[in-house]
């Protein structure tokens, strides 16, 4: 029988209703609109879409944006400058600048310089020591936006075994972290792994955050298991495409987010809600 989908895009939906509601009702109570500011540096295509993608999303639930478009010669001082300048500004309750940035500018000093309490991305070395430690404030919205997808879907961690695939700070170590803070026994895997068919074959719950297409194909899956896919690639026509082999994996699957659908639009409506999050942090 073929998986259930987690249907990402539906659940996205219904938050960002849920948002706007909670946006409409601050207003009505006189509390200032969240604001997000977005920056992007330079003319890379894909951010440009993905901050545009954020900035309509803002305007759907009433967050405030205000975008900042630098050249990409910019500076790594002019940068810092701006995000000096953004943080000090109490318009603006979460910050993110979109990554990557040009070759001059270091991002983990950028990344750095946001304001933890703006740092609605979750990236801050700050933010994610208190995931680590288990108070977690902003967490990255990737990682949030699949513990949604499986919180709401009644899909129950406590007790199973969770492999996730992939180490990255914005995804799969965070992932682990809230995994392992929600009861899961957590395998962490990265591109060192020696077998890893034999660890996801034990697998309740899997989550392919590696960015290579068809790293988890059927065989790998034990029948009935949670099937998270993160990754974003491109196939050779130019369509989106995740890291697992959707066709063969839905057949042995009890559970499975498609690409696109799945993952990407929870991400999106994560970023919202850290940035409602972060202006009632700072109203208290
Ligand atoms: P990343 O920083 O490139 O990290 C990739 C990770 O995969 C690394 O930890 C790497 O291990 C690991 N890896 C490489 N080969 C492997 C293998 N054979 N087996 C197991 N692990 C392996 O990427 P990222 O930023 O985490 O993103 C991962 C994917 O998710 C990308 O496709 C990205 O586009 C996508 N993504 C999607 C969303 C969304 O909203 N849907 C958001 C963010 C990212 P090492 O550490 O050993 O190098």
């Amino acid at each position: 029988m073929a998986a259930i989908l987690l249907d990402g895009k539906a659940l996205a939906a219904t938050i960002r209703a849920e948002l706007a509601a909670q946006v409409a009702a601050r207003r009505a109570s006189g509390l200032p609109l969240p604001g997000l500011a977005t920056v992007l540096v330079g003319d890379n295509d894909a951010s440009a879409r993905y901050v545009a993608g954020k900035i309509r999303a803002c305007e759907q639930v009433g967050i405030v944006s205000f975008h900042r478009h630098l050249p990409a010669a910019t500076s790594q001082k002019e940068l810092l400058d701006l995000i000096a300048r953004l943080n000090s500004d109490p318009a603006i309750h979460g910050i993110l600048v979109q990554l990557p940035l040009p070759p001059q500018i270091d991002e983990n000093t950028v990344i750095r310089s946001v304001l933890s309490a703006k740092d609605v991305d979750g990236f801050h070395p700050e933010n994610l020591g208190l995931l680590a430690a288990g108070h977690p404030r902003f967490v990255s919205c990737t990682p949030l936006g699949v513990q949604t997808l499986l919180r709401r879907n009644g899909i129950e961690i406590s007790g199973k075994h969770a492999v996730v695939l992939g180490r990255s700070n914005i995804v799969g170590k965070p992932m682990a972290m809230m995994l392992l803070a929600k009861n899961a026994t957590v395998t962490l895997c990265h591109s060192q792994t020696r077998d890893l068919g034999a660890l996801t074959r034990q697998a309740d719950v899997v989550v392919a955050a590696v960015g290579r297409r068809n790293i988890l194909t059927a065989d790998m899956v034990k029948p009935g298991a949670v099937i998270i896919d993160v990754g974003m690639n491109r196939r050779e026509d130019g369509k989106l495409a995740g890291d697992v082999d959707f066709d063969g994996v839905r057949e042995v699957a009890g559970w499975i987010t498609p690409v696109p659908g799945g993952v990407g639009p929870m991400t999106r409506a994560m970023l919202l809600a850290n940035t409602l999050e972060a202006a009632e942090r700072a109203a208290k």
